[in-house]
């Protein structure tokens, strides 16, 4: 009997997980296993998804869980978010980059767009006809945002944006970009905005490479250039210029617990897969369950696992309250995607030499974790934030 990520550990319910946001878990884990998982190898080779799958994935009910009915979302709450991550993960298609156009990119619109930027971009966003990116990063500047070059200038009633971006998620297909830029490059973190490209729109944007990444094969991650690229003054997200490093600080915090949705989900999909692994292969006339250091292992990652668990539920709960702090969204981050690469690292050895082989699922599992402890902001500069509470 093969063990499913969601029984593996015994804390999956919780109070947040109420019936209707279960039946969402369900449904979606369910899509995913008959639209998605069967060509998911096509998408890896390729190294981009099929936007079929994204208007699919629309027409489910799978984008813009949280956003409000009236703009075609679900009108759910992160927990709506949460579960379809989580769904990604224990199915094994990582590389859907759903997650991030529904959690991170449709918040910003949300929370900061006009009325009429609502209507204009929500609608499409929730039906998959447009595809979310946020850049932030560039060349010369990722930890330190504060450091960013790409410039807005004002010209009349537009925009004049230049600069450059790169290893932005959704880069290749993305129709709508937040850009991270300066449009008072005097004034600091004050002289920061956000401002929406479409980038069937404009002139003068160009997608560089696709970048060649260790894992997370189907996700697009791209360099974009942005040459003298004009968009209208009512493209700016939020009711004057300079808001953009408060809307980042408002919302990197479910940025980061997002990440670490998908991590406990993985782990728990990790330790199911090895669990199952163990019981099967042999070794000295014996499953290799029965060694004693198999059955230790497993225990403690089934511990950790379930501390990770309890941990992420507490942090979503807090969320759903209003609650969820910089330092404790670092926390999440931090703690579950270190968990994460460990676990990982730890199912692969108990496979053995099948665990280094691409046809077994942990070997990808592997690979795609490593970079969950490097975007959203490094481990490193989750461990600053927190001590800032100190
Ligand atoms: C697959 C992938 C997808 C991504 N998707 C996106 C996206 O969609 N949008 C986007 O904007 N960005 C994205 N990123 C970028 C990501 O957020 C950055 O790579 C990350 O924030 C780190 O920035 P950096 O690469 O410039 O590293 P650097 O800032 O150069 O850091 C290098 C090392 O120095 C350490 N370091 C830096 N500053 C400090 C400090 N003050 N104290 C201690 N240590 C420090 C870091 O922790 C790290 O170990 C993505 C990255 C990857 C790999």
């Amino acid at each position: 009997m093969t063990a499913q990520p969601a029984e593996i550990l015994g804390v999956t319910q919780a109070d947040w997980k109420t019936e209707d946001v279960s039946m969402l878990q369900d449904m979606a884990t369910k899509w995913l296993e008959a639209e998605i998982a069967p060509r998911y190898e096509e998408f890896e080779k390729a190294e981009i998804f099929d936007r079929e799958c994204w208007r699919r994935a629309g027409e489910a009910g799978l984008l813009g869980a949280s956003a409000p009915e009236a703009y075609g979302g679900s009108g759910g709450s992160y927990a709506h978010e949460s579960v379809i991550i989580e769904a990604i993960s224990h199915v094994g298609v990582d590389g859907f980059g759903i997650g991030l156009h529904n959690a991170i990119v449709m918040p910003y619109i949300v929370h900061y767009g006009s009325e009429e930027q609502k209507k204009k971009w929500l609608p499409k966003m929730a039906s998959g006809e447009m595809i979310g990116a946020i850049a932030m990063t560039e060349p010369g500047a990722g930890s330190d945002l504060q450091g960013i070059k790409t410039t807005a200038r004002k010209d009349g009633n537009h925009y004049v944006i230049n600069g450059s971006k790169t290893f932005i998620t959704n880069g290749q297909l993305a129709d709508l970009i937040i850009v991270v830029t300066k449009t008072d490059p005097a004034a600091g973190a004050k002289g920061t905005s956000l401002i929406i490209v479409e980038t069937g729109e404009v002139e003068g944007f160009e997608r560089g490479r696709n970048l060649d990444k260790v894992g997370l094969k189907s996700n697009d991650t791209s360099e974009l250039f942005f040459n003298n690229v004009r968009v209208p003054t009512a493209n700016l997200l939020g009711h004057e210029e300079g808001l953009g490093f408060i809307q980042l600080m408002q919302q990197l915090p479910q940025e980061r617990l997002m990440i670490g949705a998908g991590a406990i989900a993985m782990i728990e999909r990790a330790i199911a897969l090895t669990t199952d692994y163990v019981k099967e292969r042999k070794a000295f006339g014996r499953s290799i369950i029965e060694f004693q250091n198999t059955q230790f292992k497993l225990a403690e990652l089934k511990t950790e696992a379930t501390i990770g668990r309890t941990f992420y539920n507490y942090c979503t709960a807090e969320h759903l309250e209003g609650r969820l702090t910089p330092e404790l969204a670092s926390m999440a981050k931090l703690w579950l995607t270190d968990l994460q690469c460990k676990v990982m690292d730890e199912c692969l050895q108990l496979h053995g030499g099948y665990g280094y082989m691409n046809e077994y699922p942990i070997a990808r599992m592997w690979r795609d974790s490593r970079v969950q402890r490097i975007y959203g902001g490094t481990n490193e500069i989750m461990k600053l934030l927190i001590a800032r509470s100190l």
